[in-house]
């Protein structure tokens, strides 16, 4: 077993190693490195579907994941599907504990999100963060569609990070890209794209807590549990 410290290390020399390498060779060092342990988690939002499609174009047999919370838009499950069968590749759909959302919806209602900041990060930590880590677990390296101007917290983002809370390797590939540059690729390569962005939803969430911004707002604006959202699926 692989511990903190070689991990932290290996990201270390992987950063020397491809300090001035584009996107590309990254990816395709990765893949090739870590086949079969890692792995895209996607909300199915922009940036998700514009890395699936690179991805893709790099390696057919890419690992593609993501969490159905139970409480996901029609829109993102159309998406989704769309996305299956155009690269023809499965999306391992992570589902929630159902024990311990019958046990938490029983107790506290099916809106219990609206109650309180606390309740909240209750049913984040029961749909996201359990299955996150527990998805995460099978992997070594994880690769997310987060980019540095999606908000201040993301600023000091990095290409490739070691992941503390999960003790693991991170690929932000787009950390660097522009909301232009996410939205020219999609339309350069025709990648099927959530409909929820043309309704006005720079992000893509949960239903009952993502809602659409008014131009020239913080993207990170229409979603009102951002305080606890969890690896920037
Ligand atoms: S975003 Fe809302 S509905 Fe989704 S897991 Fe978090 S609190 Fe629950």
């Amino acid at each position: 077993m692989t511990d903190s410290n070689d991990i932290q290390q290996k990201v270390l020399s992987y950063k020397k190693q491809f300090e001035n390498s584009d996107i590309e060779t990254i990816l395709l060092f990765f893949l090739n490195q870590y086949r079969g342990k890692i792995a895209l988690a996607s909300s199915f939002g922009a940036e998700d579907q514009a890395l699936t499609h690179l991805l893709w174009s790099l390696d057919h047999s890419i690992r593609v994941f993501t969490l159905d919370t139970g409480r996901l838009n029609q829109e993102t499950y159309d998406v989704m599907q769309e996305t299956r069968i155009k690269y023809n590749i499965p999306i391992e759909i992570t589902f929630p504990d159902s024990q311990a959302v019958t046990e938490m919806v029983n107790k506290y209602g099916p809106n219990l999100f609206y109650e309180s900041v606390e309740k909240r990060k209750m049913c984040c930590g029961v749909r996201k963060v359990q299955p996150l880590r527990k998805k995460l677990a099978e992997l070594d390296v994880w690769i997310t569609g987060l980019r540095r101007e999606q908000s201040v917290t993301r600023s000091d983002i990095a290409v490739i990070e070691y992941d503390e809370t999960h003790d693991m390797i991170k690929l932000n590939p787009l950390a660097e890209w522009t909301n232009d540059q996410v939205w020219a690729y999609i339309s350069a390569n025709e990648v099927p794209y959530n409909k929820l962005h043309d309704l006005g939803y720079p992000s893509i969430g949960c239903a009952c807590c993502t809602r659409a911004v008014l131009s020239g707002q913080d993207i990170r604006a229409g979603y009102p549990g951002r305080q606890v959202v969890v690896g920037g699926t």
